[in-house]
């Protein structure tokens, strides 16, 4: 037996769908091809990211959060030159822009205010997006600013 599918429109939390996460907007076409694979551990991990830290600061800043890159085949991930470890192979990490909104003043109230705390918040000020993922053994509260 297959493992057990997740509709792309349940919610993860009351902002976000998991749907959201099987996207690319480097390649599109490709994750287009991915909502049939939500599988449950991938939900859990994203409900997870959702639950402690997008939701949180979607809620204070209400404005759109936009999942840029979130979950990640193998081939995607090579495609978008990802590390072999990525979070994203796994459903524990996404990139995100935010509409309307300074990204620095978001992941500032992120890195203040996340109570369970994050693993990498990568701040990308040229391309627009923050990267954001789940704690690890080997990372935890690790928040750098890239220009
Ligand atoms: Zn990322």
């Amino acid at each position: 037996m297959s493992a057990q599918v997740v509709s792309p429109d349940a919610y993860a939390s009351p902002h976000f769908k998991y749907g959201e996460f099987f996207v690319s907007s480097s390649y599109p076409a490709i994750a287009a091809t991915l909502v049939d694979m939500i599988r449950v551990p991938h939900a859990q991990a994203i409900r997870w990211l959702c639950m402690t830290l997008l939701e949180p600061a979607r809620v204070h800043f209400d404005v759109p959060f936009v999942i840029e890159s979130g979950f990640r085949t193998h081939r995607l991930n090579e495609l978008v030159n990802g590390s072999d470890r990525s979070q994203h192979r796994v459903g524990e990490a996404a990139d995100v822009s935010v509409v309307g909104m300074d990204l620095e003043d978001v992941c500032d109230w992120i890195a203040a205010n996340c109570a369970y705390g994050f693993g990498q918040l990568r701040l990308y000020l040229s391309k627009g997006i923050f990267h954001i993922s789940l704690p690890t053994i080997n990372h935890q509260g690790q928040y750098k600013v890239i220009p």
